[in-house]
């Protein structure tokens, strides 16, 4: 007799908040594979592959440049924890959840931070962190590209010289941006970059794809005490991801497989038009709400595709917003995000990432809306 751990009663739900987003089937039978090992040579191959398709994806020809086996988090502490040290001084623009968290990663690597404040739903200001910059003369600069507790678009280009021009190194949280809006390192001069499976990627959640640059590597390689973590350690992991393929930890096999499915659908599309995939989805999004009210937070300028952050009208705040998402999830299927932080019950927080980057989707939440709020 044959069995399944698939629940029948299950419906496949459109997960339209910040993440994880909806997996296409290619990937989901790419994951149910048979079982190999992390060291068959099948396995390798594919494992190249992969290297391959991401370096296109960020934009670089780093050398070192993985699928983390951990989240997006897991790959922020990573590019911290390899650049910086104790007493190290470091740089972190805030505008938002993810920037917070930088400093607290930051903080308990025992580097020294200095916050750059700006305010939820704006972008970061170029001076104010090139002030920060000049005056703390710090190790490295980190930001987020994509800051998705509030839909903030972040330039990097003019931070990262202002870091550069003092010799920091950049790290940037591509978790949100990474395959749903141009992402180029090399160009922009990121010495340390990680993203997230589970957003444009359009995988399931449990890799964190990063890039090193030689640069930052060599940091690495220099450092005084070696790297806190040691399943994070870049120089550990080289061993593994580097030529030589010698066992470190044990490969998540699976997830692998699935990011090597989700790479080769973003490659076979190509990056111009999933880009604008992503933007005509969002640009419907944004005019269908209207209708009922909701207001981006964000101005046009700085808005990011993927993620849109929509004030909510007095409509839904009456009925409870908490509520209303509630129901769109047991009645109609959809998940949509409420706000964080001071945004919370102000917010919500709609992603349109990867596979859901449509505009039928986007048509589903508005019916689906317009059912509840009449
Ligand atoms: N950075 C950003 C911008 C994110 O949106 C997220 C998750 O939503 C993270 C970091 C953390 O990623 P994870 O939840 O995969 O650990």
């Amino acid at each position: 007799m044959t069995t399944t751990s698939k629940d029948p009663n299950r419906e496949p739900k459109l997960l339209l908040g910040p993440g994880p987003s909806n997996v296409h089937p290619d990937v989901l039978e790419a994951m149910a594979q048979p079982m190999i090992g992390h060291l068959d040579p099948d396995f390798l191959k594919i494992l190249d592959r992969v290297q391959v398709r991401l370096r296109a994806l960020f934009g670089t020809t780093n050398p070192m440049t993985l699928p983390l086996s951990t989240t997006g988090s897991g790959g922020m502490e990573a590019c911290f924890g390899n650049l910086l040290e104790p007493d190290d001084e470091v740089v972190v623009g805030v505008n938002g959840v993810f920037g917070n968290r930088m400093c607290d990663v930051a903080n308990r690597i025992g580097a020294r931070v200095t916050r750059v404040d700006a305010e939820w739903g704006r972008v970061l200001d170029d001076d104010a962190m090139s002030d920060a910059i000049r005056r703390v003369r710090p190790k490295a600069v980190a930001f987020v590209h994509a800051e998705t507790s509030t839909g903030v678009h972040q330039p990097v280009e003019a931070i990262s010289r202002a870091a550069h021009e003092i010799g920091a190194f950049v790290i940037l949280d591509c978790v949100t941006s990474l395959a749903g809006l141009p992402v180029r390192l090399d160009d922009w001069g990121v010495d340390a970059a990680y993203s997230g499976t589970q957003k444009c990627i359009g995988c399931s959640p449990g890799l964190s794809p990063a890039s090193f640059s030689p640069r930052a590597v060599e940091r690495a390689g220099n450092r005084t005490i070696p790297c806190t973590s040691w399943y994070l350690d870049i120089n550990l992991l080289a061993g593994y991801f580097g030529g030589e393929r010698v066992y470190h930890h044990t490969a998540p096999i699976s997830a692998i497989f699935g990011l090597d499915a989700g790479l080769r659908r973003i490659e076979q599309e190509g990056m111009a038009a999933r880009v604008a995939r992503h933007r005509d989805a969002a640009e419907a999004l944004i005019a269908g709400l209207a209708e009922f009210g909701f207001e981006p937070l964000v101005e046009p300028a700085h808005r990011l595709p993927m993620l849109s952050s929509v004030r909510l009208p007095a409509s839904v705040k009456k009925l409870g917003e908490a509520a209303v998402r509630r129901k769109l999830l047991a009645d109609h299927a959809i998940e949509v995000g409420g706000g964080l932080g001071a945004l919370a019950g102000e917010i919500w927080r709609i992603g349109l990432m990867g596979e859901n980057a449509r505009r039928e989707n986007v048509a589903r939440l508005l019916d689906a809306l317009r059912k509840e709020l009449g």
